[in-house]
C-alpha cells in the first residue's frame, strides 16, 4: 500500500442525505462485533458512541490503552452509514496517520489521511473522496484544518450535511500547562464557531483538573458532557527498584522478564541514551537510540522499525512516545526520574496498550532526587512556578519511596480511591512482595543533628559523602582538615553501613527533612527537620532491598517468559505460527504487525485453535473484513497446513 493511497473502498455505501440515524445501541453494537470483532464495548465506551451517534458533544478522559479510537470510529462509521458524510478527526503526529488509516482499512473502513508527506496527486484523490461524501474518517493535521483551503472545502461539506463529526485527538496539546502545548490546537475553537450542529469529540488521557478546564475552555467545550474513565491501568504491574548499577539492572530485568519483547528505556539526557543503546546492543539486545538531537531521517527510521520489527527496544528521551499506539509495548523503564506524576503515568502508559501483562520498572537513587531538585533549583522560572514543580516533585518522590500500594498512590494523586492490588490486576512490587521497614527514626536524628553540627561548627556545608564518613567515624583527610573527629556526632553511626546511610539520607531528601544546595550538593536542614529531632515524628523507612531483589531476581532467571495467555504445547506451537504468517502479511501491507491481528487475538486463535471460519469468527479482534480476508489462510496456519 502505498501512503494515503485508497485501496479499500469495500464499506463505502450509496450517500443518502435523507436516511435517518438508525437506533443508536443496536447499530453501535452491530458495527463493534462486524467491523472489528469485538464483543462488547468497555466500560463508558457504549455510552460515549451513543451520545455522538445522537449528536452530542464529548469530553473523554481515559487512560492509554482505554480504547479512546473506538469513541470516535464507531460513532463516524454508524452516522456514515446514515448519510452524514466524513469524520474528521484531528491528530498532531503526521508519523502515525498512516498506521491508523491502514488499521481502518484492514477492518474494511474507507479512510484517509491528508499531510505534507503526501504528493500533490495523492491530495487530490483524497480530497475527492472527502467532497464526495465517500470518506468515513479523513485524518488531518491541527495545522492544516484551519488553512483556508480546507475551510472552504469543509462549508461546502457542511452546507451538503455531509460533516459526522470531529474528532479531537490528544485534545491536551490545547493547554498550555502541559508539555505537549501546540499553538495549531488554539485555532480548533473555529470548528464549533463555524459548524455549531456538527458533533465534537474532544480526548486525552491526560487527567488533572488544570488541563481538564483548560480544554473546556479553549475548545468551547463547556455543554459538552464529560466522561471521566478509571485511570487504573490493571494490566501494568509498577516497580521501583533502588539503582546499583542501574544498567546492570536494566539489562537483567530485560533478559529476566522481557527476553525479545518490544520496550521503552527512557533516560533523561541524550548522552546517556545513546551510550544505554550502545551497551544495550553490546549486550544482545536489540535495541535503538531516539531522541531530538538524532537528524530526522534517522529517527524517523528507527520508530518504523520500533513499530514495524517485532521485540525492538527503543532507547530515548521524552522527545519519544506521544501518540505512540504501539499496542504490544511490554514494558517501559525509567533509567532516571521522570519530573513528576504527571510524566511518569504518560510515559508508563505506553506500556500494555492491549489489555495483556506489561511492567512499568524504574530505577531509583539518591542521585535523581538530588538532580530533579537541582534543576528546578536552578532554572529562571518565577519562584511561584518552582513551587509548584517542588510540589510535584515530592509528591513522585513519595511514590517512589512508599512501602504500601503504588496503585493506590498513583490513582489517589489523580483524585481517585482505590484499594491495595487485587486479583484482576498484575499486583505492583510492593504488593507482590511487601516490604520490610524499619524504624529509622533514631538513625535519621543522628544524620540531622550532624549536619547541625556542621553547621555550628564554622558554617560550613557538607555533602553526603562526607556526612556518611563522619557518622561512622572515618578518619578521611577532610575529617583531619575540619577537626570533625571532635564532633559529638563523630562514630555515632558505626553500627549502620554506608549504602544504608546513603538510603536514609536519600528518604530524608525526598521527604524534605533535608536539602541540597549549590554546585557540590551540600545538605542542609528544612524546618521540617525540626520535628524529627524533637522526636515529634517517627520514620518507617524501606528496608534496603538489594538482597530481596536478588532473591527474586533468581526465581525468575532462566524460566521461559509465559505466553499472553496460558498454553500448553500444542497452543504455543500456534502462536508461534500465527506469529511468523503475521510478520509475512505486515510486511507484504507495509503495515505494523498489531495492524494485521493484535498478540491478544492470535493468543485467543492459538488457545481456541477454531476449525471453522464460524468458529474463528467468534475470537475477539476478528471482524468481518478480516475473516474474510485472511479466514482460510488463518484455519490453514492453525490447522497445521
Ligand atoms: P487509546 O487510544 O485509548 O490508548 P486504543 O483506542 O488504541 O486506546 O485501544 C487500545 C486497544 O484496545 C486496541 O488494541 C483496541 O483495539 C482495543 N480495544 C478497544 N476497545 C475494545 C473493546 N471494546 N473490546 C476489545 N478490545 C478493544
Ligand atoms: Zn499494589
Amino acid at each position: 500500500m502505498q501512503s494515503g493511497t485508497i485501496t479499500a473502498l469495500s464499506s463505502t455505501r450509496p450517500v443518502t442525505p435523507s436516511a435517518s440515524i438508525p437506533s443508536a445501541s443496536d447499530s453501535a453494537a452491530t458495527i463493534l462485533h462486524d467491523v472489528f470483532g469485538y464483543g462488547a464495548f468497555r466500560d463508558a465506551q457504549g455510552e460515549i458512541v451513543d451520545h455522538l451517534i445522537g449528536g452530542g458533544d464529548a469530553l473523554v478522559l481515559m487512560p492509554t490503552g482505554g480504547g479512546k479510537s473506538l469513541c470516535y470510529q464507531v460513532p463516524a462509521i454508524a452516522r456514515h452509514r446514515a448519510g452524514r458524510g466524513v469524520a474528521l478527526v484531528v491528530s498532531p503526529l503526521i508519523a502515525l496517520m498512516h498506521d491508523q488509516v491502514g488499521a481502518l482499512e484492514e477492518a474494511g473502513v474507507h479512510a484517509a489521511f491528508l499531510n505534507s508527506t503526501l504528493s500533490f496527486d495523492e491530495t487530490q484523490t483524497i480530497e475527492r473522496e472527502m467532497m464526495s461524501g465517500r470518506l468515513v474518517l479523513l485524518y488531518v493535521a491541527p495545522e492544516r484544518l484551519s488553512t483556508p483551503r480546507m475551510l472552504a472545502q469543509l462549508d461546502s461539506l457542511n452546507e451538503r450535511g455531509l460533516l459526522s463529526l470531529f474528532a479531537i485527538d490528544e485534545a491536551h496539546c490545547v493547554s498550555q500547562w502541559g508539555h505537549d502545548f501546540r499553538e495549531d490546537y488554539l485555532s480548533l475553537n473555529v470548528l464549533h464557531e463555524r459548524y455549531p450542529q456538527v458533533p465534537r469529540i474532544a480526548l486525552t488521557a491526560t487527567a488533572d483538573d488544570l488541563t481538564r478546564a483548560d480544554i473546556i475552555e479553549r475548545l468551547a467545550l463547556s455543554d459538552a458532557r464529560v466522561f471521566i474513565s478509571s485511570f487504573d491501568r490493571p494490566n501494568i504491574r509498577y516497580a521501583v527498584v533502588e539503582k546499583d548499577d542501574a544498567r546492570r539492572q536494566l539489562l537483567r530485568f530485560i533478559h529476566d522478564e522481557h527476553d525479545g519483547d518490544a520496550g521503552i528505556v527512557y533516560c533523561q539526557s541524550r548522552k546517556k541514551v545513546d551510550d544505554t543503546a550502545a551497551w544495550l546492543c553490546t549486550e544482545g539486545v536489540n535495541a535503538l537510540p531516539y531522541h531530538a538531537g538524532l537528524d530526522a531521517a534517522l529517527r524517523r527510521r528507527h520508530q518504523d522499525r520500533f513499530l514495524r520489527d517485532e521485540g525492538v527496544v527503543m532507547v530515548a528521551t521524552i522527545a519519544f512516545g506521544m501518540g505512540i499506539d504501539k499496542p504490544d509495548v511490554r514494558f517501559v523503564a525509567h533509567m532516571d526520574l521522570p519530573k513528576n506524576i504527571e510524566s511518569y503515568y504518560q510515559e508508563t502508559g505506553r506500556a500494555g496498550r492491549d489489555g495483556l501483562p506489561a511492567d512499568a520498572w524504574m530505577a531509583y537513587g539518591l542521585a535523581d532526587v538530588v538532580n530533579q531538585r537541582r534543576m528546578i533549583d536552578e532554572s529562571p522560572a518565577a519562584e511561584e512556578f518552582k513551587r509548584g514543580q517542588r510540589g510535584k516533585l515530592d509528591a513522585l518522590l513519595s511514590l517512589a519511596e512508599a512501602h504500601d500500594c503504588r496503585r493506590v498512590r498513583l490513582l489517589a494523586y489523580f483524585g481517585e480511591a482505590s484499594s491495595p492490588c487485587a486479583p484482576h490486576q498484575h499486583a505492583c512490587d510492593n504488593c507482590l512482595n511487601p516490604p520490610a521497614t524499619w524504624d529509622a527514626t533514631e538513625a535519621a536524628r543522628k544524620a540531622l543533628s550532624c549536619i547541625y553540627r556542621f553547621h555550628q561548627n564554622g558554617g560550613q556545608r557538607f555533602g553526603a559523602v562526607h556526612l556518611i564518613d563522619v557518622l561512622r567515624g572515618k578518619m578521611t583527610e577532610k575529617v583531619t582538615q575540619n577537626g570533625h573527629a571532635s564532633l559529638s556526632t563523630f562514630g555515632i553511626g558505626v553500627d549502620i553501613g554506608d549504602a544504608q546511610w546513603r538510603v536514609v539520607l536519600r528518604q530524608l531528601i525526598a521527604l524534605g527533612f533535608v536539602q541540597t544546595e549549590g554546585e557540590y550538593n551540600t545538605l542542609e536542614l528544612t524546618a521540617s527537620a525540626r520535628e524529627v529531632l524533637r522526636g515529634e515524628v517517627q520514620l518507617l523507612l524501606r528496608e534496603p532491598s538489594a538482597k530481596r531483589s536478588k532473591a527474586a531476581a533468581k526465581t525468575s532467571r532462566g524460566k521461559a517468559k509465559p505466553p499472553p495467555v496460558p498454553l500448553d504445547a500444542a497452543g504455543l506451537a500456534r502462536f508461534a505460527a500465527l506469529k511468523s504468517w503475521r510478520g509475512l502479511v505486515a510486511r507484504e501491507h507495509n503495515l505494523p504487525a498489531y495492524v494485521v491481528f493484535n498478540d491478544a487475538t492470535l493468543a485467543e486463535m492459538a488457545q481456541e485453535a477454531p476449525e471453522t471460519l464460524d468458529d474463528l469468527s467468534d475470537i475477539s479482534g476478528v471482524g468481518a473484513k478480516k475473516l474474510e480476508a485472511y479466514g482460510r489462510e488463518l484455519l490453514r496456519v492453525l490447522g497445521g497446513g
